[in-house]
């Protein structure tokens, strides 16, 4: 198959619409416009009927109940949701949460706003692969802690998250444990009762959903859990989140996860053997490449490198046919250097020279064939004209 230019390779900040999904969702715009809320007739019924079986869809993945998940407009809606409504309604227990230093920005940027609010907010260090050690969690714990939020797998470097442990420790200290699975859902296994998840985000543009849909999983518990709304009204999802439900991103979010649920297991290896042929074409043709993100606990679909002496936007613009990102999407709209990759201690001229493939469902061995050829020609040149790279390298042979 001849390749199609640019290649898509940033399958962390969002990834294409499966055209099965697309197809579920089409007929949501055009006759099956009902509201879901709408009680007295057929119009309301469909569309309800059709958010019901995307709610068991979703609940099927990840080994809930469809009772448990709650609509939004989008894993960051989920996560201010969570946090902030967890916060609010338990403010009275105590004013403490804990989460690490590697969460995307909307539990960051969520936690900073708490903050303000006169929370306590912990943010455990990761180490040098950017795995949190439980037991940090574990010692930071006090009466006043009322949550501990944790990114599945992270959305830069792909490190997945000891969650299992982490959510034993919460349980065993009766602290309400929300996880961020944007990035882990339909790319790895996830089962919420297992693993001890009171609360989870998700998000339907990261596993070939339509994007502005998302979802909050909310484990029914004993005593039950209790959440103050952000957005009031109607009364929608159980008064958690008013609002008319977007019923055709929804169908989309369900049959992403029913499609995910049937060939993730397979789609991993595929994937997981396309990036490791990246890695390995990419380090075994030039020297001073490092890996960002854990060797082995990684998402399969997670590459970042870092390339000594150059700088990665240099990189991009000497290949503009293929679309990868430096650092995370939503720090690059802003001009600062990755908080993930200054946690895991890399150095600024390893962090300046850092490059994140992500690839997905639709990338194929010729893209990665290509991508490889690509990144050496345009990194060899860029170094051959660095005089900075030249230096360094003659020093370091004397
Ligand atoms: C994309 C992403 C989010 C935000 O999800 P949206 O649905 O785009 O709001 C949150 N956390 C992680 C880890 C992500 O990758």
């Amino acid at each position: 198959m001849a390749l199609r230019f640019p290649i898509y390779l940033d399958n962390h900040a969002t990834t294409p619409l499966d055209p099965r999904v697309l197809e579920a969702m089409l007929p949501y715009f055009t006759e099956k416009f009902g509201n879901s809320a709408s009680r007295q007739h057929q119009f309301g019924w469909e569309a309800e009927a059709a958010v019901e079986l995307a709610r068991k869809q979703i609940a099927n993945l990840i080994n809930a109940n469809p009772k448990e998940i709650i609509f939004t407009s989008g894993a960051t809606e989920s996560i201010n949701l969570a946090l902030k409504g967890i916060a609010f309604a338990y403010s009275e227990k105590g004013k403490h949460i804990i989460t690490t230093q590697i969460e995307h920005k909307a539990t960051l940027d969520t936690c900073k706003r708490l903050e303000k609010f006169g929370f306590k907010v912990d943010y455990v260090p990761v180490d040098k692969h950017g795995l949190v050690d439980p037991d940090e969690i574990k010692k930071r714990i006090t009466s006043e802690t009322i949550l501990v939020s944790v990114i599945f797998a992270n959305n830069e470097i792909g490190t997945i998250e000891p969650i299992e442990e982490i959510g034993r420790i919460c349980s065993e200290f009766g602290v309400l444990f929300h996880v961020d699975a944007a990035q882990a859902l339909g790319k790895i296994p996830i089962d919420v009762q297992k693993l001890n998840i009171d609360l989870m985000s998700m998000s339907a543009h990261k596993l070939y959903g339509p994007k502005g849909v998302g979802a909050l999983f909310i484990k029914k518990k004993t005593p039950k859990i209790k959440i103050i709304p952000i957005i009031d009204g109607g009364g929608h999802e159980g008064g958690l989140r008013s609002g008319t439900l977007n019923v055709p991103g929804i169908v989309g979010f369900g049959k992403a996860c029913e499609i995910a649920g049937l060939e993730m297991s397979e789609e991993s290896e595929r994937i997981k053997k396309l990036r490791d042929k990246l890695q390995d074409g990419i380090m075994s043709s030039l020297e001073d490449v490092y890996l960002n993100g854990h060797p082995t606990l990684r998402l399969p679909n997670n590459l970042n490198l870092s390339f000594d002496g150059v700088e990665s936007e240099a990189i991009l613009m000497g290949m503009k046919e293929i679309a990868v990102s430096t650092g995370s999407a939503c720090s690059s709209a802003s001009v600062e250097k990755s908080h993930v990759l200054k946690a895991i201690g890399l150095n600024d001229d390893l962090i300046a020279g850092a490059i994140r493939f992500g690839l997905g469902r639709f990338n194929t061995e010729e893209e990665i064939d290509y991508t490889i050829n690509r990144v050496v020609e345009v990194v060899e040149h860029l170094r051959k004209i660095s005089p900075k790279y030249k230096l360094k390298k003659e020093m370091s042979k004397t």
